[in-house]
């Protein structure tokens, strides 16, 4: 019987109205391609948030309510030219975030602003300590952002815009990021990558997107840490890279708080990866990093939502997340979990061992 702990919980209706607009999952309709939704739609994380609520997890959380990051604390991490171009277009028709992927529409400036607060409003509820731990289930996504483009559907870096915050105006200096999400955390990567204080660990499918970022032996000055893993990894491959790599990593780097880039597009049925991780799966990997920051630092830890584009199954996998960090159980059964779980996927394959060893040998040698 775990215990219960006090969680923050962000969540806007004005984050489904992002508007992301036509297209064929990633590419601009036309020609022979038939108009269709864009896989970074709103409905993953709408029926998530309507999980929650219907689950009666709502009232085992404590609303956090996000603001708008204001333009300086935008500035502390992104160039004055992509936030005025953003605010620019949002104002009149939307445009794209910078890569030609990550489209907007009309208003996206201050709902991606709204993102960016949203992070900062869950990690300065964990550090005043009127909750134990938070997620944030804030829309659009954050860890591909650059400090001069947006990126893979993120304008601007939440958690490193929250980070950045804290480190301003709430005194803390060592933080440590931990990344699940399917996709490389190329941007925090890039964004700190000369800041000894802060410490990258990032999960994700070998070179996926970006496809030529992630690589194990990008260590920039000895505080980030990749473990690409191959495509078809799944329960039993997280949780050995979090028990062999990001736990060891983040417990010697001893950070005042631990910051969750959580996806959940390493689903068995996400559009945009090869992984098969379950609800079970992230709901272990979560109470992990939650007991890690319990002895890391004094549990303090912020989960900020990220990208997964299954729109039936992404409500399980977050719910199941929200109760491995309030230690409530709701009794709600994951209608995939079953099937999902009995999948000889799950076990440990000799080549994704061999990736996890090098990893771990790599967080060794960096003596954080
Ligand atoms: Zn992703």
């Amino acid at each position: 019987m775990s215990a219960r702990r006090r969680t923050g919980y962000v969540w806007h209706e004005r984050y489904a109205w992002h508007d992301t607009g036509t297209h064929v999952g990633i590419f601009p309709a036309g020609g022979f391609n038939q108009p269709h939704m864009t896989f970074e739609s709103a409905e993953s994380k709408s029926r998530m948030a309507g999980l929650v609520e219907v689950s009666g997890m709502v009232d085992e959380l404590v609303r956090v309510r996000p603001r708008m990051a204001t333009r300086e604390d935008l500035l502390r991490v992104h160039t004055a030219e992509h936030v005025d171009r953003i605010e620019r277009e949002s104002a009149d028709r939307g445009g794209d975030g910078g890569d030609g992927f990550t489209p907007f529409g009309r208003g996206s400036y201050d709902i991606a602003r709204l993102a960016a607060g949203g992070t900062i409003a869950a990690a300065e509820a964990v550090l005043t300590g009127d909750v134990d731990n938070a997620y944030a289930l804030v829309r659009p996504p954050g860890h591909h952002a650059r400090r001069e483009m947006g990126m893979g559907y993120c304008i601007f870096s939440n958690v490193c815009v929250a980070i950045e915050y804290v480190r301003a105006h709430l005194g803390v200096r060592r933080v440590a990021i931990v990344d699940y999400d399917v996709h490389h955390g190329n941007g925090a990567e890039s964004i700190f990558w000369d800041d000894p204080d802060i410490l990258t660990v990032s999960l994700h499918q070998d070179r996926l997107f970006p496809q030529d970022t992630g690589a194990v032996t990008d260590t920039a000055d000895g505080t980030n840490i990749n473990v690409p893993l191959p495509a078809g990894s799944g329960n039993g491959a997280y949780l050995a890279a979090i028990e062999r790599v990001a736990v060891p990593a983040v417990t010697a780097f001893a950070p005042e708080i631990v910051f969750v880039s959580s996806g959940f597009d390493p689903s068995p049925v996400d559009p945009l990866g090869c992984m098969t991780v379950t609800s079970g799966g992230f709901k272990d990997m979560a109470a992990r990093l939650v007991e890690l920051a319990e002895n890391a630092c004094g549990g303090r830890i912020v989960f900020s939502h990220e990208g997964g584009y299954s729109p039936v199954h992404v409500p399980f996998c977050g719910l199941a997340v929200l109760e491995a960090l309030t230690g409530h159980d709701t009794g709600v059964v994951d209608p995939f979990g079953q099937s999902f779980d009995a999948s000889p996927a799950h076990e440990l394959q000799p080549w994704q061992d061999a990736v996890i060893a090098q990893a771990a040998l790599i967080a060794d040698a960096l003596r954080l």
